[in-house]
């Protein structure tokens, strides 16, 4: 199947490594343009990899999805540079683990700024752009969290949940400009975060990695976490115009563990 993504031009946020770059170096595998975004140079290195791979041009910015002036300039640039906007990603690192004891109050107003008002200014700044394209679409990263609470995230918990309220809303309200948007709640999938979340779950249980990671590929159908590759095969497709009819879906790629039907 031919996704048509040759030429078209995508922004993936936080994207120097795991979900975030998986997504990138498939856009640019499928022709994309790509730009993306992290805080650290190792955004620079990911970009370089991506292009040697590929062949296709990559933008690598330094950037902070916190920052209101960091995502205005990330979108300028993008456009700047390639000419437009086809495809907006919007990724942030993961909010601290915690319980709600643990959890002050500084740190949920952080979170919030990371995991939901980075959404909001990304759509914000994208949008004149995305409403110039001819296949536009949004699509937000979010988590099974928001349809079953994983232990110790209260933040991912709750905070996402006002993303898919947002995804939803948007879904409605942009339909009149042809633009598509959708979210991708992953499950397990083993990048760097679940390597950390994993370790501090040990540290605290006292359990060897591997049992750690029987323990929680035993709560998934499929009985594994899964990769980077797996969930950035969805998220590009549906980011695609192969998937022109589908809009406002809230899409688990988790190998079946949410266990709800609807
Ligand atoms: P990851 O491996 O920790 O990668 C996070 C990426 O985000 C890095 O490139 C990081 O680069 C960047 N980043 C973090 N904070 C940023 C900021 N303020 N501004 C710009 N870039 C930032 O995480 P992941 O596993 O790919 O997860 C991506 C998202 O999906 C997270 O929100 C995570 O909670 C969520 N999620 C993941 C899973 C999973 O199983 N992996 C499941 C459900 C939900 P810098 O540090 O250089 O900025």
């Amino acid at each position: 199947m031919d996704l048509q993504l040759r030429g078209k031009v995508a922004l993936i946020t936080a994207a120097s490594k795991g979900l975030g770059k998986a997504t990138a170096r498939q856009f640019a595998r499928e022709g994309a343009k790509v730009a993306i975004c992290a805080r650290s140079e190792s955004i620079d290195t990911t970009a370089a990899e991506i292009a040697s791979e590929t062949g296709t041009e990559v933008l690598s910015l330094r950037a902070d999805v916190t920052s209101q002036a960091d995502i205005e300039r990330v979108i300028n640039t993008t456009v700047e540079r390639f000419g437009g906007l086809d495809i907006l990603v919007t990724n942030a690192g993961g909010p601290p683990a915690g319980t709600f004891d643990d959890i002050d109050l500084a740190t949920w107003e952080t979170s919030i700024n990371l995991t939901l008002l980075s959404a909001v200014r990304l759509v914000k700044f994208a949008l004149p752009h995305l409403r110039q394209s001819t296949t536009p679409a949004i699509l937000t990263i979010t988590s099974t969290s928001t349809k079953q609470p994983v232990e110790n995230l209260v933040l991912s918990n709750s905070i996402r949940l006002a993303v898919i309220g947002l995804t939803k809303t948007l879904s409605q309200e942009l339909g009149s400009d042809k633009i598509r948007v959708n979210s991708i709640l992953p499950g397990w999938t083993y990048t760097e975060r679940v390597e950390e979340l994993i370790n501090a779950r040990i540290a605290k249980s006292g359990e060897t990695k591997e049992a750690e990671i029987a323990r929680v590929s035993a709560t998934v159908p499929l009985g594994r976490i899964g990769t980077p590759e797996e969930f950035a095969n969805v998220a590009v497709f549906l980011s695609s115009p192969a998937a022109s009819f589908v809009n406002g879906v809230m899409l688990e790629v988790d190998g079946g563990a949410i266990q709800g039907t609807f």
